[in-house]
C-alpha cells in the first residue's frame, strides 16, 4: 500500500485550476439565476460538456487513472465552490454511471455509461433511482417490483421512485427493484431503462430548499418492459446470488462495504466546496465591514468564528482525502468514508450558518450568496445516507455489533 500523501501532483493541480476557472467564470455568474428559476440548467451543462468537464471520459480518467484517489474530491470541491445546484446538475449523471459500473458487466458499462452523458453536441442525462416515497434510508423497504417474463425475455417493472436526481428527464434510468421480496435488501437487482421506454414517466417535481438548479422528481414505472439484457450483471449471476442468499450463505460484505464507503468522500467534497465558498466570502466581508468604528474582524468573536470555520474545513478535507485514498487501496477499516461524509456535511451546514451570522442582516437576504450556500449545504446531511445512517454505519464498524 502506497503511503497517504496529502499533497497534489502536477496533474491534480492542473485539474484543480481547470475546474476552478470554470466554477469562477461560468458557474458563479449563473448560480443565482438558476437557483431562482428552479429549472435544469441546460446551457451550463452544455458548456461543461464543451470543455470535457461533463462526460464519461472525465469521470473515467479521474476515477481510474489516479492511484491516489485525490483527483475526484479535488475537482468536485472546486465545482461545488462554484455552485452546488449547478454542480449537482453536472455530477448527477455520475450517480447512474456509478450504479452501472458497480453492478454491470464490462459490455453493459461500455454500452450504457456513455449514453448517460451523450456528446457535447447532444448532451444526455442519467438518473439513479433507488429511494421510494416510503423507503429512503430503509432500503429493505423498497416495493418497486421486477418480474421476469420468460416468454419474451423481458423484465416488467412497477412502482414509484422518489427524490430522483434527473428523474423523468434522464435518457438512462438505472432502477433498483425487488426481485425477491422475502430476501428484503438482498433480493434487489439493478435495471437499465433505455431512452424512450414506454411506461416510465415523471411524477411530481419537488420544490426544494436548496440545490434548486438540480432537477429532483418522482419516477413512475407502470408496466415498464425492458429486455433481459437490461438486468445489470445478467440473469445467471443474479440467480446464483439469490440461491446463495436463500441457502443462508454470507455474501461478501467486506467487498460491499468497500464499495459503499468509496463513494462517500466525493459527497463530502461537495459539502466542503460549499463551506469554503461561504468561509472565503465571510472572511472578506469581515475585513471590509465596519461597526463601532472598526472592521468587524477586529472583534475576537468574529475572528474566532472565522478561525473555527477555517479549521473545520481543513479537518474535513483531510478526512475526505484520506478516505478517498483508502478507497483506492481498498483499505477501509472503521467506515472512514462515512466518517468523512458525516463530518463534511455537518461542517458545511455549520460554516454556512456562521457565514450568515457574520454578514448580519445582509447575510439573511437573497442579495448576498451566503443564504443560498446555507440552503445548498443542508442536503449533504441528507442524501447518499443521512447523518444518522452514517452514524449507524460507523458505530457498527467500530463496535462490530449490529447496533439498531
Ligand atoms: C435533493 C435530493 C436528491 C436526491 N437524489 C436521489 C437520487 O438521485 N437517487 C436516489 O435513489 N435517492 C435520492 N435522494 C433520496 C435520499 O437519498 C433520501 O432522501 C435519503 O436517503 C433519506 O431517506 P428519506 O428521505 O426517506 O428519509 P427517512 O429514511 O425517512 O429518514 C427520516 C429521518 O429518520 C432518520 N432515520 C431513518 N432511519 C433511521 C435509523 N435506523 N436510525 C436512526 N435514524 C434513522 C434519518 O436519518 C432522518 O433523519 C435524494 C434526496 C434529495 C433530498
Amino acid at each position: 500500500m502506497a503511503d497517504f500523501n496529502p499533497s497534489l501532483n502536477e496533474d491534480q493541480l492542473t485539474i484543480q485550476k481547470w475546474v476552478h476557472d470554470f466554477a469562477e467564470d461560468v458557474m458563479r455568474p449563473a448560480a443565482e439565476e438558476w437557483d431562482e428559476k428552479e429549472e435544469f440548467p441546460w446551457p451550463v451543462v452544455e458548456e461543461a460538456a464543451q470543455i470535457g468537464l461533463y462526460g464519461w471520459e472525465f469521470l473515467a480518467n479521474a476515477m481510474f487513472n489516479d492511484p491516489t484517489g485525490l483527483t475526484m474530491p479535488v475537482a468536485i470541491e472546486e465545482m461545488f465552490w462554484g455552485d452546488a445546484g449547478l454542480g449537482m446538475a453536472i455530477m448527477g449523471s455520475g450517480l447512474a454511471a456509478a450504479g452501472i459500473a458497480s453492478s454491470g458487466s464490462q459490455e453493459q458499462v461500455m454500452e450504457w455509461v456513455p449514453q448517460c452523458y451523450g456528446s457535447p453536441e447532444k448532451v444526455q442525462l442519467g438518473a439513479f433511482a433507488a429511494s421510494e416515497p416510503d423507503a429512503g434510508s430503509d432500503v429493505g423497504g423498497y416495493r418497486t417490483s421486477a418480474k421476469y417474463d420468460q416468454a419474451t425475455d423481458e423484465w416488467v417493472l412497477n412502482g414509484t421512485k422518489a427524490w430522483i436526481t434527473n428523474g423523468g428527464i434522464a435518457d438512462i434510468h438505472v432502477v433498483i427493484a425487488v426481485v425477491d421480496p422475502e430476501l428484503r435488501s438482498k433480493g434487489h437487482a439493478s435495471f437499465i431503462v433505455p431512452p424512450g421506454t414506454k411506461g416510465l414517466s415523471m411524477g411530481q417535481k419537488y420544490k426544494k430548499h436548496g440545490i434548486r438548479a438540480s432537477h429532483t422528481a418522482e419516477v413512475v414505472l407502470d408496466d415498464v418492459r425492458v429486455p433481459g439484457r437490461c438486468l445489470l450483471g445478467g440473469k445467471e449471476k443474479l440467480d446464483e446470488r439469490l440461491a446463495r442468499v436463500r441457502r443462508g450463505e454470507k455474501g461478501n460484505s467486506q467487498a460491499a462495504m468497500q464499495t459503499f464507503e468509496a463513494t462517500r468522500p466525493t459527497v463530502g467534497a461537495q459539502a466542503i466546496g460549499v463551506a469554503r465558498a461561504a468561509y472565503e466570502y465571510s472572511l472578506e466581508y469581515a475585513k471590509q465591514r465596519e461597526a463601532f468604528g472598526r472592521k468587524i474582524i477586529m472583534n475576537q468573536s468574529i475572528a474566532f468564528m472565522l478561525a473555527d470555520m477555517a479549521t473545520e474545513i481543513e479537518a474535513s478535507r483531510l478526512l475526505i482525502w484520506r478516505a478517498a485514498w483508502l478507497g483506492k487501496q481498498k483499505g477501509f477499516v472503521n467506515a472512514e468514508g462515512s466518517m468523512a461524509k458525516l463530518k463534511a456535511g455537518r461542517v458545511a451546514t455549520h460554516v454556512t450558518e456562521r457565514a450568515i451570522q457574520i454578514l448580519g442582516g445582509y447575510g439573511y437576504t437573497r442579495e448576498y450568496p451566503v443564504e443560498r450556500w446555507h440552503r445548498d449545504a443542508k442536503i449533504h446531511d441528507i442524501f447518499e445516507g443521512t447523518e444518522q445512517i452514517q452514524q449507524l454505519v460507523i458505530s457498527r464498524a467500530i463496535s462490530g455489533l449490529r447496533i439498531e
